[in-house]
């Protein structure tokens, strides 16, 4: 099994939304954070499974929102396209037959539309919560995180999941809510590299995770948030594992990136 960390670019903003404010003079709201974006192929006997598929390239054209492009705008070079990155590990759209997505926000999920044949899956909570909201009001301005063209893509089976489950031998899906409805991080099981734990958006960087953890800018529930972080800091410790943390750039520097991989 080789697990491939894909670069897809990076959003840029205000620490506000990253990490809440302790509203002391020192935090500065609105310093400008870079907040690095990875998708992650896993190739296993079994399959390849894709998790996260980072954001659509036309996001920056409109694809997205306004207020989505001004509060997180996409930096992407046609080489940190999700096909380019993929192609890096030599494997090919086609052969991507199982998706995991960690929940449905812009960042996550922004190529479904390449992989009508797919199966995905995908939080229930989070995947009801969107669709709900992306029709609730046709101002994209209240769909929060989500794009509805993200949430339109055709695809061929959603597997709903709401639970801690194993898909295929050595990698699970581990139930993360807090950050949205529910989230589905990955835990998978290497020969030579260890436990390699991916929370995503449970845990953005270094400082939210602690000791002690903090809450992050945006929640959709504060304790089932911070719950979630010690669910993680639980089988890291289980498995003396290693924790990516989602979006911090510091930490991002000191990984392996595809073509190279863990294994
Ligand atoms: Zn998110």
């Amino acid at each position: 099994m080789k697990i491939y960390i894909l670069n897809t670019g990076y959003l840029e903003t205000k620490r506000k939304y990253v990490v809440a404010s302790d509203n002391s003079t020192a935090f500065d709201e609105n310093k400008i954070m870079k907040l690095p974006v990875m998708a992650i192929l896993i190739d296993h006997p079994d399959g390849k499974v894709l998790y996260d598929l980072g954001s659509n390239p036309n996001a920056m054209e409109g694809y997205w929102p306004k207020h989505l492009r001004e509060a997180y705008p996409l930096f992407q070079t046609v080489d940190q396209r999700l096909e380019n990155q993929l192609a890096l590990c030599h494997t090919t759209l086609d052969e991507i037959e199982t998706i995991v997505i960690s929940h449905f926000h812009l960042d996550h999920c922004g190529n479904l539309n390449l992989f009508p044949n797919a199966v995905v899956y995908a939080p229930k909570e989070d995947f009801i919560w969107g669709q709900c909201l992306v029709r609730e009001d046709i101002n994209p301005a209240t769909h929060g995180g989500y794009v509805k063209a993200d949430l339109d893509a055709p695809i061929k089976k959603y597997h709903l999941v709401d639970k801690d489950m194993e898909i295929f031998s050595g990698i699970d899906i581990i139930s993360l809510p807090g950050h949205t409805p529910n989230l589905l991080g990955l835990m998978v099981h290497t020969e030579n590299s260890g436990t390699i734990i991916f929370p995503q958006d449970s845990v953005y960087n270094e400082e939210i995770y602690g000791p002690p953890a903090k809450v992050s800018g945006l929640l959709y529930n504060k304790q089932d948030f911070l719950n979630s972080i010690e669910k993680v800091r639980h089988l890291q410790q289980k498995h003396n594992a290693m924790v990516v943390y989602a979006h911090d750039e510091k930490f991002f520097q000191t990984l392996k990136k595809a073509p190279l991989y863990y294994d």
